[in-house]
């Protein structure tokens, strides 16, 4: 976790992205590291969380995080959330609270208020189309010889 800290410090000292950071931990080593990179890449999914786990599973050549703990600078938003639960990582550890990056506003609380809504009370139109020619892709993956359960 000190980790984490000290590279979150060190991205908002060298002006790279917003004040957060994630280290990837397996067997008690460091992995992988991630930092905030959403201004310096143009990239709105370049939190920690998200670079560190595109970066252990590079290092690991696995598309999962199995036996793996996450250190989070501060309490991963909701995106991150679901890419640490993807990924199946086995333990999350998070230094600051959602509360508090609010308090510096980075409020992604309104994101999780927003995820306890049905599609039709949420602030971002959101519009089902297309179901049954959707559909064609879920048949297609049923029965597909290629099919990699994950
Ligand atoms: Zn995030």
């Amino acid at each position: 976790m000190r980790e984490a800290i000290r590279l979150s410090i060190e991205n908002v000292e060298n002006g790279k992205g917003g004040p957060f950071a994630a280290v990837i931990v397996k067997d008690g080593k460091i992995i992988a590291t991630g930092v905030n990179e959403v201004t310096s890449t143009n990239d709105p999914t370049a939190h920690a969380e998200v670079v560190a786990i595109r970066n252990a599973c590079k290092s690991l050549s696995s598309y999962q995080l199995d036996g793996c703990e996450i250190y989070c600078s501060c309490e991963p938003c909701p995106m991150c959330l679901g890419a640490i639960y993807w990924a199946r990582a086995a333990k999350i550890y998070f230094g600051t609270t959602k509360e508090d990056a609010a308090a510096v506003d980075f409020d992604d609380k309104f994101i999780y208020d927003e995820i306890d809504l049905s599609h039709t009370g949420r602030k971002l139109t959101t519009q089902q189309l297309l179901r049954e020619e959707a559909l064609v892709a879920f048949e297609k993956w049923k029965i597909s010889p290629l099919k990699m359960k994950y």
